[in-house]
């Protein structure tokens, strides 16, 4: 498979270190509110990526940390901690927060069959190896206290910048957000990997440490996790593409100055979810987020469709209107899906039939996880002249990696088919929403045994010449001649 890798900006055949296994970790979400769909895009191309691998028969383990403590506003190292920001918002603990955005934010992963890492880890949970890490970069010159707070320092590595080429003065994270540096830093790139003194000092979670009680800063977090649970050796590292600078640059910084070796070799970011407003936010304009979208009666696999429709490096509009015409998709691909679901039971799977088309998918995928290409194969299954049953196996075999739960759809849109609907009689639009609310209200009377009522309802009708038939799906009415 060629994946594009942001370290070497090209795009390579991706190779892991120990054959038939694959080791991948993700940046996991800082739980401090729900996540917004923009967010959700990584996590379901990353998925697809993941359901891919496992797909040509690689072994994958995946981590994902869960951003408890240390996210802080700002890339700087100065802003306020947006667990911390996100209980004052909501008058509770950052313990409190955390559980709830930790689960909310699985829910929304459930609705969108984007797959549970093996590992899930919280930041919080791993404290004892991050003051492990960080003496050992104190150990090897790594790293100074300065102020109270131990640093990274970004001066003793040949190359920081791995990401990009640009000039440092640019990238440097006081100059770049437009803050006041950093005194206690000796070189504007270096960063935070304990805090004990903060401009913020309510901090709520602080633990003991060799340099005092505090915390630590975000980005050793995710090198920590990763070499806890995948060793010194990481095939593939995910993220948004926001993480690559300044926090996946300190990843690679830090890991590789504990390591003392190259650490992970493929990078893939994916590029933002904006609005037709620009930047996706969870405080300005409409917060969207997967119960939004739900409650306007959008099922959350077709904002899966929607993301794999469009390539992963490459930033993606929302908008209702695009969103509609998903839904529209969508549903085509279902109603095509119906009837093969009888007509295959009688036939076999054609082989090679099957294996020309299968060719076409794991071609799209092999080429940078094309999905968009890789949808344009399933309608090419659709679509194609060989029997459902061959189509039917290709389409479940696809949805192992695309998840969308298209037989389960078509199943339900099936039986759905095969309910006998109710009658009603072409009459005056008024008068049968008049009648139709009556027969409701009978209903409801009947249910609740008041028979009395129920009678009423059916007498009065009558004597307007309106008669009442009970039928297996409900009552219907028709008009005495
Ligand atoms: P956070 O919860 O802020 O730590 O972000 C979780 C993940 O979402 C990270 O991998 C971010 O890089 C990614 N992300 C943030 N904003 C967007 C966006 N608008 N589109 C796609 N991914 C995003
Ligand atoms: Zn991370």
């Amino acid at each position: 498979m060629l994946l594009y890798n942001s370290l070497t900006r090209k795009r390579e055949e991706f190779v892991p270190n120990e054959p038939g296994k694959v080791s991948m970790y993700t940046c996991g979400p800082t739980v401090y509110h729900f996540a917004h769909i923009g967010n959700l895009r990584s996590y379901i191309m990353e998925d697809v990526l993941e359901k891919y691998l496992r797909y040509t028969g690689l072994d994958v383990t995946r981590v994902m940390n869960i951003t408890d403590v240390g996210h802080l506003t700002s890339d700087a190292d100065t802003g306020e901690d947006k667990m911390l920001k996100g209980a004052k918002r909501e008058k509770k603990t950052v313990m409190e927060i955390a559980k709830f955005y930790t689960d909310a934010f699985f829910a929304d992963c459930e609705k969108l069959n984007i797959k549970r890492p093996d590992v899930v880890a919280p930041a919080t949970g791993c404290i004892d190896s991050f003051i492990e890490v960080i003496t050992s970069l104190l150990d090897k010159g790594y790293a100074y206290e300065a102020g109270g707070n131990i640093y990274f320092d970004t001066s003793k590595l040949s190359t920081y910048y791995v990401f990009n080429d640009f000039n440092e003065d640019d990238l440097a994270v006081g100059v770049r957000e437009g803050v006041e540096a950093d005194g206690n830093k000796r070189n504007k790139a270096d960063f935070v990997l304990w805090f004990t003194k903060s401009k913020f000092d309510d901090q709520e979670l602080k633990w003991d440490s060799p340099w005092g009680v505090g915390y630590p800063g975000w980005h050793i977090e995710c090198s920590c996790i990763s070499m806890k649970h995948l060793g010194e050796y990481l095939d593939l590292h995910c993220g948004g593409i926001d993480n690559a600078f300044p926090h996946h640059t300190n990843e690679i910084a830090q890991s590789e100055a504990y390591v003392g070796h190259k650490w992970c070799n493929y990078w893939f970011h994916v590029h933002h979810l904006n609005t037709t407003g620009g930047k996706m936010s969870k405080s300005k304009g409409e917060f969207l987020t997967v119960s939004l979208l739900e409650s306007k009666g959008y099922d959350p696999l077709v904002y899966r469709l929607f993301c794999l429709q469009s390539h992963y490096r490459k930033s993606l509009v929302f908008s209702y209107e695009n969103l509609d015409n998903t839904v529209i998709a969508y549903n085509k691909i279902i109603q095509k899906i119906v009837p093969m679901l009888d007509a295959a039971k009688s036939e076999s799977v054609d082989e090679a039939a099957a294996q020309a088309l299968r060719k076409g998918f794991c071609d799209a995928l092999d080429n940078d996880l094309n999905t968009s290409l890789a949808v344009t194969a399933l309608y090419d299954v659709l679509k194609a002249k060989t029997n459902a049953a061959t189509k039917l196996a290709l389409i479940a075999e696809y949805d192992t990696v695309l998840g969308l739960d298209l037989i389960a759809h078509a199943e339900a849109e099936k039986k759905k088919k095969a309910a006998p609907t109710l009658a009603i009689p072409d009459a005056d639009p008024a008068l049968v929403s008049e009648v139709m609310a009556l027969i409701e209200e009978r209903k409801n009377a009947k249910k609740a045994k008041d028979f009395a009522t129920a009678d009423r309802i059916r007498n009065e009708l009558a004597a307007r010449g309106i008669l009442l038939i009970d039928t297996p799906q409900g009552t219907t009415f028709t008009l005495e001649s």
